[in-house]
């Protein structure tokens, strides 16, 4: 072969190359750069910002279109490595790149359905600092923390803390890594996202706190979309080889097929998994992913083997519910409107984006949606709900408002106008 051929081959196969072992930050850079390289068409390398040392948190977002949103195309996310010593999720992240750009040059049906329906955003570590202080040891907790000794997974305002007139840090004091992720929850949509740890095997669903009122019922921490997360929960625990069985970790409690809700398992205040779903409307799961934190090397290609077809499953997730778009009375797309479900009393109401798009996972049955928009008539609807995942599409269904004749508004007709996107919380949790 000559050597322009061994090139040409060499550049355009780059998928085929990635090993089973641990790379460090700036192998996982190289790594992104080639694969962003080779595969322009289907991936986009970003930045969300620096770590406290300045290492760039990189993410690689695949997809059709993976520059920009599509009107449509449901925004989903992966982070791994917010503790800088439990480090499977970097490898299977990595390793779920290579899946997915392997599987698309190959037209192979899984990952071109899925790159074709939704737009996934791989961020394979959130703490580098972390992870270059961090040993091997697969219970000890050096490296957990960012540079500045700092636990990422309690740093993030917390709503609860915010009910019980807590104080709450102000965002340019919280730390780097923290504040690149709320960055980057302001800039894209999320409506999915799990976030991968070590040191357990559970799949841990919101809240992940409590302000002791309604909420707690039995022990756990209960959120008005506790049937969906129960569901994305056991998604990933049955479709993984042994988490279900909810016993595989020696010194572990029982989870009961393999899932839990945080707060009953232990409470905590500042967490990632709460602030996606009451600040952002992201629903994210705190996936456990390995006993040990830091795995021996030669484990990696089983572990990767066990999670493969999980980490599939709960991306086509996505699919659950329904969305659609809000028009105004004009029919122009409308940013802000509320859009609320009957019985999910959200703490923060859900609402449209600035492409006037909204996206509600729910399970398959009736719901009654309202959507309210200033200078315009409540709207109420009754939809059926069918299962999406299977059809790689949630139900679409747009909404139409009526624009209340100008003489009849008053300053009180749109109560749900004030907000921004910070949090309203409903008083009653
Ligand atoms: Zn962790």
């Amino acid at each position: 072969m000559s050597s322009l051929l061994l090139f040409l081959f060499l550049f355009l196969t780059p998928s085929s190359t990635l090993e089973f072992r641990y790379h460090n930050n700036r192998e996982i850079q190289q790594y992104l750069v080639e694969i962003n390289a080779s595969n322009p068409d289907i991936s986009h390398l970003y930045s969300i910002g620096p770590s406290v040392r300045g290492q760039e948190l990189w993410v690689l977002a695949l997809g059709l279109s993976p520059h920009r949103h599509t009107v449509g195309i449901p925004e989903f996310k992966y982070v791994a490595n917010m503790h800088g010593n439990e480090v499977l999720g970097r490898v299977l992240l990595l390793q779920l790149i290579d899946d997915f750009v392997r599987g698309y040059r190959n037209k192979e049906d899984w990952s071109v359905k899925l790159l074709n329906s939704t737009r996934i955003h791989i961020l394979p570590t959130m703490n580098p600092d972390g992870f270059d202080e961090s040993d091997t040891n697969c219970l000890f907790s050096q490296g957990r923390a960012n540079y500045n000794g700092v636990d990422l997974n309690r740093n993030f305002p917390d709503a609860f803390a915010g009910l019980r007139k807590q104080p709450q840090l102000d965002e340019s004091r919280r730390e780097a890594e923290v504040r690149a992720v709320i960055g980057w929850l302001r800039m894209e949509s999320f409506v999915l996202s799990a976030n991968l740890h070590g040191g357990a095997l559970v799949a841990s669903y919101p809240y992940d706190n409590s302000n002791g009122g309604s909420e707690l019922v039995g022990g756990a921490s209960v959120c008005p979309d506790d049937d969906v997360f129960n569901h994305l929960a056991k998604v990933y625990s049955h479709n993984h080889a042994s988490m279900h069985r909810g016993d595989q970790c020696r010194d572990s409690r029982l989870f009961p097929e393999g899932v839990t809700n945080g707060y009953l398992w232990y409470s905590i205040s500042g967490g990632m998994q709460d602030y996606n779903y009451v600040w952002a409307q992201c629903l994210e799961l705190t996936l456990e992913v390995s006993c040990c934190k830091f795995p021996p090397q030669n484990q990696l290609p089983a572990l990767w083997t066990e999670n493969r077809k999980s980490l599939l499953a709960f991306i086509m997730q996505i699919h659950l519910g329904v969305k659609g778009r809000v028009f105004d009375g004009s029919g122009v797309p409308v940013q802000n409107a509320v859009v609320e479900v009957k019985g999910r009393s959200n703490m923060c109401p859900f609402r449209t984006d600035k492409h006037g798009e909204y996206y509600r996972l729910l399970l398959p049955g009736e719901y009654v949606f309202t959507v309210t928009h200033p200078g315009h008539k409540v709207l109420t609807e009754t939809l059926n709900v069918p299962h999406g995942p299977d059809q790689y599409s949630a139900m679409k269904h747009d909404f139409m408002l009526r624009r209340i004749p100008a003489t009849t508004v008053s300053p009180q007709a749109n109560p749900t106008e004030a907000n921004s996107t910070e949090a309203n919380p409903d008083p009653q949790l």
